[in-house]
């Protein structure tokens, strides 16, 4: 599985800390970067695999800091909904009627599309349950996975499958941080997930706070998407989000936090302080009508912020492509052409979003000594010609169906555009038989069945 390989004849886009671009060939060994060399210099031992990436851009896997494989299924059932009716009515219900089938289901339809899309690494938020599903998932498919199971011990509009006691919540997360937390070779980790504070009693909250740093986790929870949410933080606490987050210690550099979109001075203050990291997810904060995050003024006050697609119903691709084009195009009327330059974007879709995960020593830039997580862009393309700056080519033009090949800790995942381990026709007949199934447990609204209805027999057409 992890035989030497050699990439060979690419242009090398390495986002080190001096953003390098250079014709190179990448030799990968044991799994990790053992050299990046002019083009033929790499001496790779006989019996090297080779992968031709000449004319092609060779660049760092993608993090995504904020995704939700168990939403994946949903995806074009949830629409023109803003977040908490999107939640309350379609989301909560439709994970609350998950089994272990539909689940997986959506977990592999998520990860195909990341992996056949160069994304390399993800934070997932699980639902309540079945969580060890998510895990067994991803460990089979070789993403980079950062995950945990939603906690939410609070609110009454909470269906069956999303109840839990503050104990539970506690000791089910407890364990299956025992069970994942560096499983893998290192490949997987856990993340307590916290939903939101609304969804999370004081107690849990706390206890998170010292579970998660107990076990060496990071913490992954939601904060200040939507007005609607800001105004029930004040009127249940009293003080903003991001303090009554801090009051509980839900802050710091192993906090990542999905969002701030609305984010006053001194919650700015108390983020920069703390180094709390930040996922933004443009087209979902677009979609859901949250609002615009002021990410270069963020940036620019020092934070971390990586880059996530969130859930599939609520963007509705999980493409890296359409987050770093929408993060750049976001903040151009609002602040002037010269914001958010193509080179920042792709730190933000790489080094910066393994550097939130804490993982920026192993991924996020190809540099010797990494593992090797790489992707090999198609430039052959004709809306990637002529060619010009590589960062400016892949964050504006280039999109998921460019990526060619996927490497991750040296296994060649994606090759020629194929899933390699995947029949991706068993994943997408999963997926049409699972929804199904979900939509009839959930007692989705007639409308929903209805459309779903002509999609099935639409479908069976092909
Ligand atoms: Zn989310």
């Amino acid at each position: 599985l992890k035989s030497d390989l050699l990439i060979e004849g690419g242009t090398v886009v390495t986002v080190d800390a001096k953003n390098t671009v250079m014709l190179a060939d990448v030799l990968v060994r044991d799994g990790r970067i053992a050299t990046i060399a002019p083009p033929g210099a790499a001496a790779p031992p006989p019996g090297t695999r080779v992968l031709n990436a000449r004319g092609a851009l060779v660049i760092p896997g993608f993090v995504q800091t904020h995704v939700h494989l168990c939403q994946v299924l949903f995806r074009g059932f949830a629409e023109d909904q803003p977040l908490l009716e999107w939640l309350s009515e379609y989301i909560w219900p439709f994970e609350g009627a998950h089994d272990e089938a539909s689940i997986a289901a959506s977990a592999r339809l998520g990860i195909a599309e990341l992996l056949l899309g160069g994304t390399t690494t993800i934070l997932d938020m699980g639902t309540v349950a079945h969580t060890d599903v998510l895990f067994e998932v991803a460990r089979a498919s070789g993403i980079r996975y950062v995950g945990g199971k939603a906690m939410m011990d609070k609110g009454h509009i909470r269906p069956g499958g999303l109840r839990e006691t503050t104990t539970e919540s506690l000791t089910s997360s407890l364990e299956l941080a025992r069970r994942w937390h560096g499983a893998a070779d290192g490949r997987i980790s856990y993340a307590y997930a916290p939903r939101f504070i609304l969804s999370c009693s004081d107690d849990l909250l706390r206890r998170v706070a010292e579970d998660a740093r107990t076990v060496g986790c990071m913490i992954h929870t939601h904060s200040s998407e939507n007005p609607g949410e800001i105004e029930a933080v004040r009127d249940a606490y009293g003080v903003d989000n991001i303090t009554a987050l801090a009051q509980r210690g839900i802050i710091g550099d192993d906090v990542i936090l999905a969002h701030c979109v609305w984010l006053t001075s001194e919650e700015q203050r108390i983020l920069v302080e703390s180094d709390t990291r930040i996922a933004h997810c443009p087209s979902a904060n677009l979609k859901l009508a949250s609002g615009i995050a002021r990410i270069p003024e963020l940036l620019d006050a020092g934070l971390t912020i990586g880059l996530g697609a969130d859930g599939a119903p609520c963007n509705n691709r999980l493409s890296m492509f359409t987050e770093m084009r929408a993060a750049s195009l976001l903040q151009k009327p609002r602040l002037g052409a010269e914001a958010m330059p193509a080179m920042r974007v792709l730190r933000m879709a790489t080094i910066d979003g393994a550097r939130a995960l804490g993982l920026d020593h192993e991924v996020g830039s190809l540099e010797v000594g990494k593992r090797a997580d790489v992707v090999v862009v198609d430039a052959a393309r004709p809306h990637l010609s002529p060619r010009s700056d590589p960062a400016t080519m892949l964050v504006h033009a280039a999109e998921a169906a460019d990526v060619r090949d996927v490497v991750i800790d040296g296994r060649w995942l994606v090759r020629d555009r194929q899933l390699v381990d995947v029949q991706l026709d068993d994943v997408l007949d999963d997926a049409e038989r699972q929804i199904d199934v979900l939509l009839e447990r959930a007692s989705a609204p007639d409308g929903l069945m209805a459309t779903r209805s002509f999609a099935r027999r639409a479908r069976a057409r092909q």
